[in-house]
């Protein structure tokens, strides 16, 4: 494989949704388009920043896109993991181990355009890619092609919190095919919160068919109150009630609530994954691993997290992204994960999958398109005008 082209483009995403730690008001995310040749052609693989960090122009621009342009020779590999690995090398050329920042991202978002690519240069879907060269897991009860699949939303909007809403949204979502709702808490008084979620379990008649986001807001001492107030519901689970990277307070958490935890979206390598296993007292088997590898320098360190998680007791149905972006679909299709989160109502460029992905009793079966499919979602695909 060698590296035609790749092109950048900073997009503006304006919204009015807020969750516990932020407003969507200003942020922006990273469009990218990699043209690759193969002894088949030329073909281009688009990537997507991740929702709810900003895009990466600066440093793509700078630094990751010039170093890859400067590969004029062809990157080889028996298969396309050791095709990327090599391709995750040049991108990380004079780079120090550590203190990701916002590399991670930058690295992820073009790291999963040449995946794009690469499977379309092989006439495959990612996800049946990914299925030839890594292997699916069998652990999740499901065939390649198909995932479980969940709706989350359920966002605070700028001046309301209203209960009434997140019961319609929470219907809808399970109306539309959805397994799950999850929405968001700790951004409002915990009575606002309770009365949320009570709406939300209302709509669709089991606390076990709701879980929450609290995007960190437990960490304070009135957050254990909180926290042990909600775990009393019986829900699907609790996500990120404190930082992630603080494993003495989330390893308390653990302790403390019978609920599954889910985290891990903030997470962005292999030695944090690794610290977060070791030391968050998460529980194998019980808890949701949600590492985000758009964010995390891409698919190819999300392959490494599995290798310390397997030796920790850990199976691949435990890991389920974070954010609902194309390539977490193929990736939990293809490699066997335990789901994949979708905003499924909100509209917009992050909402729902792909128009040839059906879903149905809360599972997703994806099309035959080579790639991951971003041509096929029109809210999406159409900020790619300006590159293609
Ligand atoms: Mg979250």
């Amino acid at each position: 494989m060698r590296i035609i082209s790749v092109k950048e483009s900073t997009i503006p995403l304006g919204s009015d949704k807020e969750n516990a730690a932020i407003s969507f008001q200003a942020m922006t995310a990273s469009a990218v388009v990699a043209e690759i040749e193969t002894s088949r052609g030329r073909f281009k693989g688009l990537g997507f920043s991740s929702y709810g960090r900003y895009g990466h122009g600066g440093l793509l621009q700078e630094r990751f896109i010039p170093r890859l342009l400067n590969i004029t020779d062809e990157i080889i590999g028996e298969t396309s993991i050791q095709q990327m690995a090599n391709v995750w090398d040049v991108l990380m050329t004079n780079e120090k181990e550590g203190g990701h920042g916002e590399r991670s991202g930058a690295v992820g978002v073009l790291e999963t355009a040449i995946w794009d690519a690469v499977a379309k240069s092989e006439d495959l879907p990612l996800w049946a890619l990914l299925e030839r060269d890594v292997g699916h897991s069998g652990s999740n009860g499901l065939p390649a092609g198909k995932t479980a699949i969940y709706a989350s939303g359920g966002h605070y909007r700028s001046g309301s919190s209203d209960a009434a809403e997140v019961e319609e949204e929470a219907k809808q979502g399970l109306d539309a095919g959805y397994g799950w709702f999850k929405l968001k808490v700790g951004g409002a008084t915990q009575a606002i919160d309770m009365a949320r979620i009570e709406a939300a379990v209302k709509a669709v008649g089991s606390p076990n068919l709701i879980a929450v986001d609290a995007n960190c807001a437990y960490g304070e001492d009135q957050g254990a109150t909180h926290l042990s107030e909600i775990d009393q519901i019986g829900l699907r689970w609790i996500e990120e009630p404190v930082n992630p990277l603080d494993y003495l307070a989330l390893a308390g958490c653990c302790q403390s609530v019978k609920t599954p935890i889910a985290t891990g979206e903030n997470i962005f390598s292999q030695a944090d994954s690794r610290n977060l296993l070791h030391y968050g007292g998460l529980r194998a088997g019980k808890d949701n691993l949600q590492m985000d590898f758009v964010l995390a320098y891409g698919l190819t360190e999300y392959l490494r997290m599995f290798v310390d998680a397997e030796a920790l007791g850990w199976s691949r149905k435990d890991f389920m992204p974070h954010a609902g972006h194309q390539v977490a679909l193929h990736a939990a299709a293809g490699l066997g994960l335990g789901g994949h989160e979708t905003a499924a109502v909100l509209g917009g460029p992050f909402s729902g999958v792909s128009d040839d992905t059906m879903v149905e009793d809360g599972v997703a079966s994806l099309g035959d398109a080579p790639g991951a499919g971003i041509e096929n979602k029109p809210t999406l695909f159409r900020l790619f005008h300006g590159l293609l």
